[in-house]
């Protein structure tokens, strides 16, 4: 009976509404969604993050301590580190097709997920500037676009602090990171980022802003360059997904 009352009113709805807004993942109508460009079943599916390393922000299971086993024996460069989702499922699918598969419409409600998690983490931090993790120019010219460049603007706009593009550059074009292991990964970004304008960026606090923090490495090493080269003392990560780790 439910089934077909919703059946009726999503008819009349399109009669009214013939142009009534879809979901960017799966293309379902949209009655009110909580999430501008997702339905409530997409939506349902993410693996929000409830349990996480205090300064990774990576997955651990609620029994383990607070720090993981990483960050109990070496601490990254950065001050703190969180995400939304778990790399998985749902966040998973949403982040090929945006990043691989150029449906940009969905920076849409990830950037709205991020927004949510901004408030929720970083609320109480003075953050001066986001900059997005940057592409190495080739690798940008490839692609079209630097999908963290698109997410750290849209938050920009959401949030009203403003975004910093070219003061963070990508050196060195780097091969994927994602079949290495860890240590292959710190070896691999080495040397990967530089600074183009120090005064800009001096004794102010950064949040940076990426699709995935897998294990670390490119925003820690991003993190070293600007607090080594940049004089920043604070250096703060936002994600939109990090995966778990185990102890
Ligand atoms: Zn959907
Ligand atoms: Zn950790």
């Amino acid at each position: 009976m439910r089934g077909l009352l919703l059946k009726v009113w999503s008819s009349i709805l399109d009669m009214v509404y013939p142009e009534r807004e879809r979901c960017f993942n799966c293309g379902a109508r949209l009655f009110f969604p909580e999430i501008k460009g997702l339905c409530p079943e997409c939506l349902r599916k993410i693996d929000f993050i409830n349990y996480y390393c205090l300064h990774c922000g990576r997955v651990i299971s609620p029994e383990k301590p607070a720090l993981c086993r990483l960050c109990r024996s070496k601490p990254f460069n950065f001050n703190l580190a969180r995400s939304v989702a778990l790399y998985d499922g749902m966040m998973r699918e949403l982040i090929l097709k945006f990043k691989y598969g150029h449906i940009l419409e969905l920076k849409e409600p990830l950037s709205e997920l991020l927004t949510l998690y901004f408030h929720h983490y970083y609320d109480n931090y003075r953050i001066d500037y986001l900059i997005p993790i940057p592409l190495h120019a080739k690798r940008e010219e490839e692609r079209g676009y630097n999908q963290a460049g698109i997410l750290a603007d849209s938050l920009g706009k959401k949030c009203g602090i403003p975004v910093l593009t070219g003061a963070l550059l990508r050196i060195k074009n780097s091969q994927p990171l994602y079949n290495l292991g860890p240590e292959e990964r710190d070896r691999v970004i080495r040397g990967s980022f530089a600074l183009a304008d120090r005064e800009k960026i001096k004794d102010k606090v950064i949040l940076l802003i990426d699709d995935i923090l897998t294990t670390g490495a490119t925003v820690n090493e991003a993190s070293l360059v600007l607090k080594e080269k940049g004089g920043i003392k604070s250096v703060y990560v936002l994600t939109l997904a990090t995966g778990r780790i185990q102890d």
